[in-house]
């Protein structure tokens, strides 16, 4: 049966994240042929974003811009997508498993009193029912949910659900909604930018991770290199963000980042089962440690037993050659 799904739309220094699109994608499918609306918060001119929107598959596009949502906030935005859901009354609500759509969505669903499927990084329809997968046991097993009832409420894991190719011939409404908002607990301050400004980590296609065994800050200048070479960013273990090596905004694993690129390679780390739940759903893992009986060997589809030290370099080298 066809549904109405908003897509709960976010936005970096006035650019989508690519789960936006990834999240439409989703919409789509879960929409059955129905319509796909996205919502898009913020201050000042919206439009440009909605727009793409609806190059990657919206039907049309809300946007809300109030001085009060310059900055994320719960109070702020979840009155705002509220009034917005209470206009459409849609049949499902999709949005990305970020930092803000793990913070929203519950709110949301608790204020909706709906159910939330949460994390999800496959959606399939099976006999006309919509199936959902998402990981459980820190990534150990997968379980399957489909919603009979009610409203269909997910997030989505970034670079899991692949986005519908752009195509700027596609049309669509895009209209401004006037909200009104009140009693915000939260005063933002001040927003401090990390020091760090290379891709985020949640969705980027290539990490070269390091952990403790790259034994100093200086000792990831090689990976530094190799990430380049690649097109892709660094990450990190604990164990090396624990030593003072990295920045904790790195850590990849159950307390820090999960990522899912389609090239991990850890170099130096263990395979601790807390790091393994932050990326054991890459879509390639190759590992580097000098101890073959490293437990990161038991996920990786390539391995090589070296000092990454040595192998580094040399890939990065190999890389290079290949793209002359
Ligand atoms: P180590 O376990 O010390 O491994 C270093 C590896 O480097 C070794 O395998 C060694 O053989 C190899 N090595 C050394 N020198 C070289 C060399 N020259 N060349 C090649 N290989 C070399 N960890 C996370 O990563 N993320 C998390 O989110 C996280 N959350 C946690 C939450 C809790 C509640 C707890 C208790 C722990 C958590 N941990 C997490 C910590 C985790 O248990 C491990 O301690 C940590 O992942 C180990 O980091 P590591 O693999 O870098 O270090």
């Amino acid at each position: 049966m066809s549904k109405k799904v908003l897509v709960i739309g976010e936005s970096r220094e006035g650019s989508l994240r690519n789960v936006t699109f990834e999240a439409i994608a989703a919409a789509n499918l879960v929409s059955d042929g129905g319509e796909v609306v996205g919502v898009l918060c913020g201050d000042g001119d919206l439009k440009g974003m909605a727009q793409e929107m609806v190059y990657y598959g919206a039907a049309r596009v809300i946007t809300v811009s109030n001085p009060e949502l310059k900055t994320y906030t719960s109070d702020g935005y979840a009155q705002a997508v509220q009034q917005v859901i209470d206009d459409e009354s849609p049949e499902g609500i999709i949005m990305g498993h970020t930092a803000i759509g793990k913070d929203l969505t519950p709110k949301l669903a608790s204020r909706l009193e709906s159910g939330l499927i949460s994390d999800a990084t496959e959606v399939v329809v099976e006999g006309g029912d919509i199936v959902f997968t998402r990981p459980i046991y820190s990534g150990k097993a997968f379980e399957k949910k489909k919603i009979t009832d009610g409203l269909i409420f997910a997030t989505i894991r970034p670079n899991n659900i692949p986005s519908l190719n752009r195509d700027d011939s596609l049309t669509g409404a895009v209209s401004e909604k006037e909200v009104q908002i009140s009693n915000i607990r939260t005063i933002i301050k001040e927003v401090l930018k990390k020091s760090s400004d290379g891709v985020d980590l949640s969705e980027a296609k290539v990490i070269v991770a390091g952990g403790r065994g790259v034994k100093s800050a200086e000792g990831f200048e090689p990976l530094e290199k190799l990430a380049e070479a690649l097109g892709g960013t660094v990450g990190a273990s604990r164990g090396a963000c624990d030593a003072g090596y990295c920045d904790y905004s790195l850590q990849i694993g159950q307390t820090g980042k999960v990522v899912t690129p389609d090239l991990y390679i850890a170099c130096g780390i263990s395979g601790a089962i807390q790091h393994l739940a932050g990326m054991s759903n890459s879509k390639v893992i190759v590992a580097v440690n000098k101890d073959p009986e490293a437990n990161i060997f038991n996920v990786a589809d390539y391995g090589i037993v070296g000092d990454l030290f040595d192998v580094i370099p040399k890939l990065t080298e190999e890389i290079k050659q290949m793209k002359v």
